[in-house]
């Protein structure tokens, strides 16, 4: 993706005090989000704050990402929006000098490295959208007391009861049930 390559940052050549780097290139999430076919709209531009300080053995990261996104509800398929916050940290472990470097072409290795004529580069737009998917909720709710869709009918509950015969389950989840109902 040639979004990537604009995101690359060389880490060798970082200053012993590290450095800090903003991302907010609308492509490095849109493309993904397209090419992935996810059910995942953006409202205005993300953004991933990132520090690298370089250490004896590698570089510590430490960075923020931050987005605006509306998904389907995972019950009830409502359209709900969700504001992404999440700090991370990570390291990168230095390569070893002996092993095999490519020292031509660009080429990927792991933990979003490239590596080009023995400069190591960590691609910011990787770990950008690595770090966007992983604070995705798995199953996002329009509300934590959602009652989602009838399975057999289809009808959306938090609109009221569809009729059809419903099954009360096991009487104790009933009672946590009856717990959310009053605080909400
Ligand atoms: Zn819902
Ligand atoms: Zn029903």
């Amino acid at each position: 993706m040639d979004t990537h390559k604009k995101h690359l940052v060389a880490l060798r050549d970082l200053p012993p005090q590290g450095k800090d780097f903003l991302v907010c290139d609308l492509a490095v999430w849109s493309e993904p989000i397209k090419e992935f076919h996810m059910d995942c709209r953006l409202e205005g531009i993300p953004e991933m704050e990132l520090n690298i300080l370089p250490s004896t053995e590698g570089w510590l990261l430490r960075g923020a990402v931050r987005a605006s996104v509306v998904v389907p509800c995972s019950r009830c398929a409502k359209e709900t929006p969700l504001a992404i916050a999440e700090a991370f940290e990570d390291y990168i472990q230095m390569p070893d000098e002996e092993g095999a470097l490519p020292e031509d072409a660009l080429s990927e290795g792991d933990d979003h490295l490239l590596f080009d004529h023995g400069a190591v580069l960590l691609d910011l737009a990787a770990v950008a959208w690595e770090q966007f998917a992983l604070a995705l909720p798995p199953t996002p709710l329009c509300d934590p007391g959602c009652k989602g869709l009838c399975p057999k009918c289809g009808q959306d509950l938090n609109a009221g009861p569809c009729g059809c015969a419903r099954d009360e389950g096991d009487p104790r989840l009933a009672k946590l049930r009856g717990l959310k109902l009053k605080k909400s």
